[in-house]
């Protein structure tokens, strides 16, 4: 068959008289947009609702299996300096403390943005998940979100005051492995060198402390670590997703809650990832700041750090 051109059959010459297609009698214009009537009532219930039994098997599925610890605001605060005590052993001076964790709570991660975000320091992102919880799970802001599964690198590094070597240093992740670790005297490269974890340290997995050996005194220590992957709430963007299902209740529709959306942020978002503090003992009671948790720490206390 001979294909159609598109200039088969153009008539080019111009168009004069009535315009036909327009002013055509048989088709009057109807368009909506022009109508002034009030939209009319359906004459048809739809009866489209969401199977609940197929969602909760849909995130038990597809959700990640995570621990979800619900978290409360420590009593260890001090009324004074309305800060947390730095050496708490409840919430390690973060102010922030966990219930113990439920097991195997779904959770799909719907949504993962880079969350870019520019201060006066220069752009960084804040890394935000979204996910949907499944359903009679009451996941709230501040609950901490653990992926068994899953691990992440991170960084950190204290110094090694007197205290901190008597005490052992608290590591405020969940640490797998620490699998590089160096030290450095303040002003002094010369002194840079491995820390060797057979004869400078214990880690010390029950307590999650970090145990150094008495002559890295004074040194600062920096840490590469695989970590557990957790997340923070930083917020709950649909607390209450609903519908009233009328399947099998069509007189009277029961109130059905649905799962709830939540905003996540990677825990180093808010952990003080290079809690330096001055060597003398007696400025232990430096407060954790903790007024805003957008990278608080990143932004207030680790000046020159990380940018
Ligand atoms: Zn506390």
């Amino acid at each position: 068959m001979k294909p159609t051109m598109l200039a088969d059959g153009f008539d080019n010459t111009p168009k004069t008289g009535i315009d036909k297609k327009t002013n055509n009698q048989d088709a009057p214009i109807n368009s909506n947009e022009l109508d002034n009537e009030q939209p009319k009532k359906p004459t048809i219930t739809d009866s489209s609702e969401f199977n609940k039994a197929n969602i909760r098997s849909f995130l038990n599925t597809m959700g990640l299996k995570t621990q979800w610890e619900q978290s409360f605001v420590c009593p260890c605060v001090n009324p004074m300096t309305i800060s947390p005590d730095p050496m708490c052993a409840i919430c390690h001076g973060t102010g922030r403390a966990y219930l113990p964790a439920k097991k195997d709570v779904p959770i799909a991660i719907v949504g993962n943005n880079k969350g870019k975000r520019s201060t006066e320091y220069g752009t960084f992102d804040e890394g935000e998940a979204r996910g949907t919880v499944q359903a009679d799970y009451r996941v709230s802001a501040w609950d901490r979100i653990t992926v068994p599964d899953a691990f992440v690198r991170q960084q950190y590094m204290f110094n090694a005051t007197e205290q901190r070597v008597k005490d052992g240093m608290y590591i405020p992740y969940d640490v797998r492995e620490i699998i590089f670790a160096v030290a450095m005297k303040p002003n002094d490269p010369t002194s840079y060198r491995e820390v060797n974890p057979v004869n400078d340290y214990k880690f010390d997995k029950e307590s999650n402390k970090m145990y150094i050996s008495n002559d890295l005194e004074g040194f600062n220590i920096s840490l590469i670590i695989n970590a557990t992957l957790r997340y923070i709430v930083s917020n709950v963007l649909k607390e209450l997703r609903y519908q009233y299902t009328k399947t099998n209740n069509a007189e009277n529709p029961v109130f059905d809650e649905l799962p709830r959306l939540i905003s996540l942020r990677r825990e180093e978002a808010f952990v003080n990832n290079i809690p330096l503090i001055n060597p003398s003992t007696s400025d232990l009671t430096k407060k954790a700041d903790e007024k805003s948790y957008f990278l608080d720490s990143a932004r207030n206390t680790d000046a020159g750090f990380g940018f």
